[in-house]
Protein backbone atom coordinates (compact mmCIF):
# COMPACT_ATOMS: atom_id res chain seq x y z
CA UNK A 1 0.00 0.00 0.00
CA UNK A 2 1.21 3.36 -0.93
CA UNK A 3 0.12 6.24 1.36
CA UNK A 4 2.65 8.69 -0.16
CA UNK A 5 2.93 11.35 -3.28
CA UNK A 6 5.42 13.38 -4.54
CA UNK A 7 4.52 15.88 -7.22
CA UNK A 8 5.60 19.19 -8.76
CA UNK A 9 4.28 22.10 -9.16
CA UNK A 10 4.38 24.62 -11.95
CA UNK A 11 6.02 26.96 -9.89
CA UNK A 12 8.86 24.33 -9.05
CA UNK A 13 7.84 23.24 -5.66
CA UNK A 14 7.73 19.58 -4.95
CA UNK A 15 5.38 18.17 -2.77
CA UNK A 16 4.69 15.44 -0.66
CA UNK A 17 1.40 13.85 0.43
CA UNK A 18 1.43 11.53 3.42
CA UNK A 19 -0.87 11.16 6.21
CA UNK A 20 -0.48 13.11 9.39
CA UNK A 21 0.14 9.65 11.57
CA UNK A 22 3.17 8.57 8.82
CA UNK A 23 6.36 8.27 10.26
CA UNK A 24 9.32 10.52 8.95
CA UNK A 25 11.73 7.85 8.43
CA UNK A 26 9.36 6.41 6.15
CA UNK A 27 8.55 9.71 4.23
CA UNK A 28 12.46 10.36 3.76
CA UNK A 29 13.24 6.78 2.85
CA UNK A 30 10.31 7.68 0.22
CA UNK A 31 12.15 10.59 -0.65
CA UNK A 32 15.19 8.91 -1.81
CA UNK A 33 13.71 6.26 -3.72
CA UNK A 34 12.23 9.36 -5.40
CA UNK A 35 15.93 10.85 -6.03
CA UNK A 36 16.48 9.85 -9.52
CA UNK A 37 12.63 11.34 -10.39
CA UNK A 38 13.21 14.20 -8.53
CA UNK A 39 16.62 15.11 -10.09
CA UNK A 40 15.36 14.64 -13.41
CA UNK A 41 12.24 17.24 -12.76
CA UNK A 42 14.49 19.52 -11.20
CA UNK A 43 16.71 19.45 -14.81
CA UNK A 44 14.01 20.16 -16.78
CA UNK A 45 12.51 23.52 -14.59
CA UNK A 46 13.12 26.84 -16.25
CA UNK A 47 13.79 28.47 -13.31
CA UNK A 48 13.97 31.54 -15.28
CA UNK A 49 10.65 31.39 -16.91
CA UNK A 50 9.33 30.84 -13.31
CA UNK A 51 10.77 34.29 -12.18
CA UNK A 52 10.24 36.17 -14.80
CA UNK A 53 6.22 35.15 -14.64
CA UNK A 54 6.21 35.41 -11.06
CA UNK A 55 7.83 39.22 -12.00
CA UNK A 56 4.66 39.48 -13.93
CA UNK A 57 1.85 38.03 -11.64
CA UNK A 58 3.51 40.49 -8.70
CA UNK A 59 3.29 43.23 -11.47
CA UNK A 60 -0.45 42.51 -12.47
CA UNK A 61 -1.59 42.43 -8.71
CA UNK A 62 -0.02 45.63 -7.92
CA UNK A 63 -1.97 47.00 -11.24
CA UNK A 64 -5.26 45.39 -9.99
CA UNK A 65 -4.93 46.24 -6.20
CA UNK A 66 -4.12 49.55 -7.07
CA UNK A 67 -7.06 49.83 -9.58
CA UNK A 68 -9.50 48.42 -6.93
CA UNK A 69 -8.02 50.76 -3.98
CA UNK A 70 -9.59 53.70 -6.14
CA UNK A 71 -13.01 52.30 -7.51
CA UNK A 72 -13.15 51.32 -3.51
CA UNK A 73 -12.20 54.89 -2.30
CA UNK A 74 -14.28 56.31 -4.85
CA UNK A 75 -17.44 53.88 -4.32
CA UNK A 76 -16.79 54.50 -0.64
CA UNK A 77 -17.29 58.12 -0.89
CA UNK A 78 -20.28 58.01 -3.01
CA UNK A 79 -22.00 55.62 -0.57
CA UNK A 80 -20.96 57.97 2.42
CA UNK A 81 -23.04 60.86 1.37
CA UNK A 82 -25.98 59.32 1.56
CA UNK A 83 -24.63 57.50 4.96
CA UNK A 84 -22.74 59.61 6.39
CA UNK A 85 -20.42 57.16 8.89
CA UNK A 86 -17.02 57.76 10.01
CA UNK A 87 -13.75 55.38 8.93
CA UNK A 88 -10.65 54.83 9.65
CA UNK A 89 -8.52 53.12 7.52
CA UNK A 90 -9.18 51.77 4.17
CA UNK A 91 -7.11 48.61 3.24
CA UNK A 92 -7.00 46.31 0.23
CA UNK A 93 -5.75 42.44 0.40
CA UNK A 94 -5.57 39.89 -0.88
CA UNK A 95 -7.98 37.97 1.61
CA UNK A 96 -8.68 34.20 0.78
CA UNK A 97 -12.29 34.28 2.77
CA UNK A 98 -13.81 37.11 2.69
CA UNK A 99 -15.03 39.82 0.19
CA UNK A 100 -14.61 42.46 3.56
CA UNK A 101 -14.32 43.81 6.86
CA UNK A 102 -14.77 45.50 9.21
CA UNK A 103 -12.99 46.37 12.71
CA UNK A 104 -14.39 47.61 15.83
CA UNK A 105 -11.98 50.73 15.30
CA UNK A 106 -13.91 51.64 12.16
CA UNK A 107 -10.58 49.94 9.86
CA UNK A 108 -12.53 48.66 6.41
CA UNK A 109 -10.63 45.76 4.81
CA UNK A 110 -11.58 45.04 0.89
CA UNK A 111 -10.45 42.08 -0.79
CA UNK A 112 -8.88 43.13 -4.20
CA UNK A 113 -10.88 40.75 -6.18
CA UNK A 114 -14.00 42.46 -5.67
CA UNK A 115 -13.30 44.50 -8.52
CA UNK A 116 -14.02 41.40 -10.78
CA UNK A 117 -17.53 41.02 -9.48
CA UNK A 118 -20.24 43.18 -11.20
CA UNK A 119 -20.65 46.77 -10.22
CA UNK A 120 -23.72 45.86 -8.21
CA UNK A 121 -22.27 43.31 -6.58
CA UNK A 122 -19.19 45.64 -5.96
CA UNK A 123 -21.11 48.69 -4.49
CA UNK A 124 -23.12 45.78 -2.64
CA UNK A 125 -20.08 44.76 -0.63
CA UNK A 126 -18.50 48.34 -0.50
CA UNK A 127 -22.52 48.97 1.13
CA UNK A 128 -22.28 45.97 3.55
CA UNK A 129 -19.17 46.68 5.33
CA UNK A 130 -19.72 50.48 5.21
CA UNK A 131 -22.97 49.79 7.26
CA UNK A 132 -20.78 47.70 10.03
CA UNK A 133 -20.05 50.86 10.94
CA UNK A 134 -22.71 51.44 12.39
CA UNK A 135 -24.15 48.48 13.49
CA UNK A 136 -21.13 46.03 13.66
CA UNK A 137 -23.75 42.61 13.35
CA UNK A 138 -25.84 41.37 11.07
CA UNK A 139 -29.18 42.21 13.10
CA UNK A 140 -32.14 43.13 11.35
CA UNK A 141 -31.06 47.08 12.05
CA UNK A 142 -27.96 45.83 10.35
CA UNK A 143 -30.18 44.87 7.23
CA UNK A 144 -32.39 47.74 7.46
CA UNK A 145 -29.17 50.12 6.64
CA UNK A 146 -28.17 48.15 4.21
CA UNK A 147 -31.73 48.05 2.09
CA UNK A 148 -31.28 51.57 1.99
CA UNK A 149 -29.28 51.27 -1.14
CA UNK A 150 -29.64 47.83 -1.56
CA UNK A 151 -33.42 46.87 -1.33
CA UNK A 152 -32.24 43.19 -3.15
CA UNK A 153 -29.96 42.59 -0.99
CA UNK A 154 -31.03 39.44 -0.44
CA UNK A 155 -30.40 38.08 -4.25
CA UNK A 156 -26.81 39.82 -4.96
CA UNK A 157 -25.71 37.91 -1.58
CA UNK A 158 -26.97 34.31 -2.37
CA UNK A 159 -24.80 35.39 -5.86
CA UNK A 160 -21.82 36.03 -3.96
CA UNK A 161 -22.31 34.34 -0.41
CA UNK A 162 -19.24 32.31 -0.98
CA UNK A 163 -16.65 34.74 0.35
CA UNK A 164 -18.70 37.39 2.48
CA UNK A 165 -18.57 38.24 5.60
ZN1 LIG B 1 -21.10 41.47 7.40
Amino acid sequence: MRCMRLSISSQGNFVVSAPKWYPIFLINSFLEEKSQWIWEKLKNINFDSILEKNKNNKAEYKRKKELARKTIKERLNFFNQHYGFIFNRVSIKNQKTCWGSCSQKGNLNFNYKIINLSERERDYVIVHELCHLRELNHSKNFWNLVAEKFPDYKEIRKKIKKLEN
